[in-house]
């Protein structure tokens, strides 16, 4: 017993100093917010979108890339010739309306999430307790929700909790294209959270559908079911992404 309290005790303090201390690092292979140089990109050229899995890109008068369907596979950076599209490592893409997750040439800052109103966030600024709903995903999205829990995140520091039933919940995240079996789920889940409640899309499929969009099974995301409080785009986000948007929208950074 003693070893283990001293092998405890030169552990030390694992849980990050984040967001009072900087960021963890990221890795090189990290793809954040997209940029496009509109110098480099020629019109009339669809060579970007023709490539995009995602359906991300629209080419009219200026190419614009939609975070809320792209899946970040970089396929576009690497068909444009002109490599007028590039990855930067900004992590803070989550978003309270879903136009801003629209990426247009020559806007390079993020628009960080906004916050609540002050009547939700006196109710849920120190302590939110969500109902996690798993939509027909491909469990990647939870997967890195859950790295929130782990001791080097410690999400319940910020007083947002898991738990089990939505009648003890103030709001779901919903992960999942929102499969048609699981509508019924998510509609009697959302129901059973009591008012108020907040709604927040983690990834592609959430938001959009992802790669499933338009598939005759899925219903293209949580936004034709339930009004979404948060956006947060990625396939699957970093879990730094979705940590940066519960804490922008409790106005704890
Ligand atoms: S990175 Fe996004 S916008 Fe580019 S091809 Fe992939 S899904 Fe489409
Ligand atoms: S958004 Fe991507 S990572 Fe998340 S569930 Fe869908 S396919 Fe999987």
């Amino acid at each position: 017993m003693l070893n283990v309290i001293v092998s405890r005790l030169k552990q030390g303090h694992r849980t990050m100093v984040y967001p009072s201390g900087p960021a963890p690092e990221l890795p090189d292979r990290f793809r954040g917010r997209p940029s496009i140089d509109p110098e480099k990109c020629l019109t009339g050229c669809r060579l970007c979108s023709d490539v995009c899995p995602g359906k991300a890109i629209v080419v009219a008068d200026m190419v614009r890339i939609d975070m809320g369907r792209c899946l970040f596979c970089t396929e576009c950076s690497t068909a444009c010739p002109q490599q007028a599209i590039s990855f930067t490592n900004e992590y803070r893409l989550a978003a309270r309306n879903r136009q801003d997750l629209i990426v247009v040439p020559g806007k390079q800052e993020a628009l960080p999430a906004a916050r609540l109103d002050d009547r939700l966030l006196g109710m849920f600024g120190k302590s939110l307790k969500l109902r996690q709903v798993s939509a027909a995903g491909c469990n990647a999205c939870e997967a890195d929700t859950n790295v929130l829990g782990t001791i080097g995140w410690d999400l319940s520091r910020f007083g947002i909790q898991f738990v089990a039933s939505p009648r003890h919940a103030d709001g779901v995240l919903i992960t999942g294209p929102v499969s048609r079996n699981m509508r019924l789920g998510l509609e009697k889940t959302f129901l059973a959270v009591p008012e108020p409640k907040i709604v927040i899309a983690v990834g592609a499929c959430a938001i959009a559908g992802g790669p499933y969009a338009d598939h005759a099974e899925v219903e293209n995301g949580a936004d034709n079911i339930v009004r979404v409080n948060l956006y947060v785009p990625g396939c699957p986000p970093h879990p730094l992404t979705i940590l940066d948007g519960l804490l922008r929208l409790l106005n704890r950074i």
